[in-house]
């Protein structure tokens, strides 16, 4: 637990009522808003934070890009490890918070979904694919890094647990990795650049379950707020930027968020 985190027993399950009533106060108003999303929002759907220490995911040692580009051992530790993972995000369905941004998506006040997340689920939730902006990637399939044909996980897998085959390209014999971006992975810039086209256009930017310290994507919220727009922070702990933020509420998200868009309690 770093040293702004508050301890669990301190995070309200709700926001108290001003809060959720100026969260309302300003989704009413806004005429163009972002949504941007980190792992807190998908920790309410069982996808633990890979970040977060003592996980699974700390059992296996991630494999940056140059070391699965360069060796067939450091491919399959990075199989590996995605497939002892694999369980936790294929089984993960959308929670209360996906389907609250969903319905900001479907009623027009939200253009666009910038997320850090690479579990899919708010596609999975109903956000059409193409309102979603994903930094990191995404680890529910694979594609050639070659050629960018897209591969399904399920035979991958099969393949790799009975002998630990590693996925060829079909069409070019390039190598296929999941579709996530690596750590020493270059950024995929056409979706860093439609981000900075959405936070720079956007009149609100609400923010949710990012600790907002992952560089460059905890630029964008910044950004947006130079350009002029609003800036909400719903996060469980506080963040890096709250001091910048015109509405900050530290609760659980799901229930925060549907209390704003849904009424309920
Ligand atoms: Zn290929």
């Amino acid at each position: 637990m770093g040293p702004n985190r508050l301890p669990a027993w301190r995070v309200p399950v709700t926001a108290d009522k001003t809060a959720i009533d100026r969260l309302i106060a300003l989704l009413d108003a806004s005429q163009r808003g972002v949504v941007f999303t980190g792992a807190g929002i998908s920790t309410e759907s069982g996808i633990p934070d890979f970040r977060s220490p003592g996980g699974i995911w700390a059992k296996y040692r991630p494999i940056d890009f140059q070391e699965f580009m360069a060796s067939e051992g450091a491919r399959r530790a990075y199989w590996r490890r995605k497939f002892a993972t694999h369980e936790a995000v294929a089984g993960a369905e959308p929670n209360r918070g996906h389907l609250a941004v969903t319905e900001l998506v479907r009623r027009g006040k939200v253009s666009a979904v910038i997320t850090q997340n690479i579990d899919g689920l708010h596609q999975a939730s109903g956000v059409p694919a193409d309102r979603v902006i994903e930094l990191h990637g995404n680890t529910t399939y694979a594609h050639c890094l070659n050629c960018g044909r897209e591969y399904d996980l399920e035979p991958i897998r099969e393949a790799f647990l009975a002998g630990e085959t590693l996925p060829v390209c079909g069409a070019c014999g390039g190598l296929v990795k999941t579709a996530t971006v690596s750590f020493g992975q270059a950024m995929p810039e056409a979706e860093m650049g439609r981000a900075r086209e959405e936070s720079v256009a956007c009149d609100l930017f609400l923010t949710i379950g990012s600790s907002l310290v992952v560089y460059p994507a905890a630029g964008f919220p910044a950004l947006a707020k130079e350009s002029g727009a609003v800036l909400v922070i719903v996060n469980r702990e506080p963040t890096g930027l709250d001091d910048l933020a015109d509405l900050v509420i530290n609760a659980e998200i799901g229930p925060t968020l549907d209390a704003a868009v849904n009424g309920s309690k």
